[in-house]
């Protein structure tokens, strides 16, 4: 019989494997803290249960255990950049951010994404597969295990669309969330999305506190279309309706990312759509100095640019931040260190790495 993940059982799919086993449900709470919050790596190390149970779980279960590859620090600000390994063999990135308020982690859904935004790397390999729920909490407890680090935040917005792998996502977030595990509240939980409009829809029914992050990146579907094949799909107004309900179900405020590329989306003109776009909404604007990318087309909008679409946004009732630069030193943007794994290891990308979607 086929070993099952038990870190991908929600607290009542761990009670019914107990129970399955012909043992005690109230075991559940043991294992799921062990598990989820001592981070323990073996069943022998859950020391209040019995031998007998723990070599039942032994023989119908196994703990997942995601191996570093490599860990880049910046010493400019700490920021240390993760590149981790799947049971599988393929390859994604965590970050970690130091901020006054605690640690952050950037968390990837997906290995690659199909969502071909043009100024991402994360994209340029392809889709491979979307990440189970215990392979995403499974980042924060593996960094968490390495650094010795307590997290105190994250956000969804490593490699891969989350919303494009919904269940996973949703269930990760319930994990991260139970009081005997991670416990991290859901506002401190961010997830971004380049506007799978669907999926705006139902996560407002989830009963889950997040922040919603919408990477917007244009104020015309016309400019939007250029950069992000998405646009194709979902109108900018398609979008912002489903904002709208998000807000009036959640009563969240909605942050929405725009990366500003040098001659593209980031003139005063562009600063002013933005701001009557978002005029009555409860939204925060995070202003990113895009990542140029090896390869990539696109460069970073000047300081002055920056500064420029800043003050235009703010002096028209939009409160808006630019994103601190993190890791700059470092291969920081989304996508990168993956893509560097996968042109210099030939045997990775030969045998091991497989493409099922292009
Ligand atoms: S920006 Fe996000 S959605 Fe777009 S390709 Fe990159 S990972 Fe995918």
């Amino acid at each position: 019989m086929e070993k099952i993940n038990i870190n991908d059982l929600s607290f009542e799919e761990l009670e019914n494997f107990i129970d399955e086993l012909g043992e005690k449900k109230f075991h559940a709470k043991q294992i799921f803290k062990w598990i989820h919050r001592e981070k323990v790596l073996s069943f022998d190390d859950m020391t209040d249960i019995s031998k007998n149970l723990r070599e039942k779980l032994k023989e119908r279960a196994y703990i997942l255990e995601l191996k570093v590859i490599e860990c880049q620090k910046s010493k400019k600000d700490g920021t240390m950049k993760f590149l981790i390994e799947l049971p599988d063999q393929n390859a994604i990135e965590s970050v970690l951010m130091k901020y006054h308020h605690g640690n952050t982690i950037c968390v990837s859904t997906q290995v690659g994404c199909r969502m071909g935004c043009k100024f991402c790397a994360s994209t340029k390999e392809g889709f491979v597969r979307s990440l189970y729920a215990s392979e995403i909490e499974g980042q924060l407890l593996t960094v968490e295990r390495y650094t010795g680090e307590k997290i105190s935040n994250i956000v969804y917005m490593g490699i891969g669309e989350p919303l494009d792998n919904y269940d996973n996502v949703v269930k990760s977030i319930r994990l991260i969330n139970y009081p005997l595990g991670l416990n991290i509240g859901a506002r401190h939980i961010s997830i971004s999305t380049c506007g799978l409009v669907p999926n705006i829809y139902r996560l407002a029914q989830e009963n889950i506190q997040c922040t919603l992050s919408i990477s917007l990146h244009a104020t015309t579907d016309e400019k939007r279309r250029q950069t992000m094949p998405i646009a194709n799909k979902y109108t900018i107004k398609e979008i912002l309706d489903a904002c709208k309900e998000y807000i009036r179900i959640t009563g969240r405020r909605i942050s929405f990312e725009y990366a500003l590329i040098n001659g593209q989306n980031d003139s005063r003109e562009d600063a002013i759509a933005l701001a009557k776009l978002l005029r009555d909404m409860i939204a925060h604007v995070n202003l990113i100095p895009v990542n140029e990318i090896k390869n990539g087309v696109y460069k970073k909008a000047t300081e002055n640019h920056i500064q420029e679409f800043m003050d235009t946004l703010n002096s028209m009732g939009v409160v808006t931040t630019v994103r601190r630069e993190l890791g700059s030193d470092i291969d920081a943007a989304c996508g990168q260190l993956r893509k560097k794994y996968i042109d210099k290891t030939d045997e990775f990308a030969q045998k091991k790495y497989i493409k099922i979607d292009e």
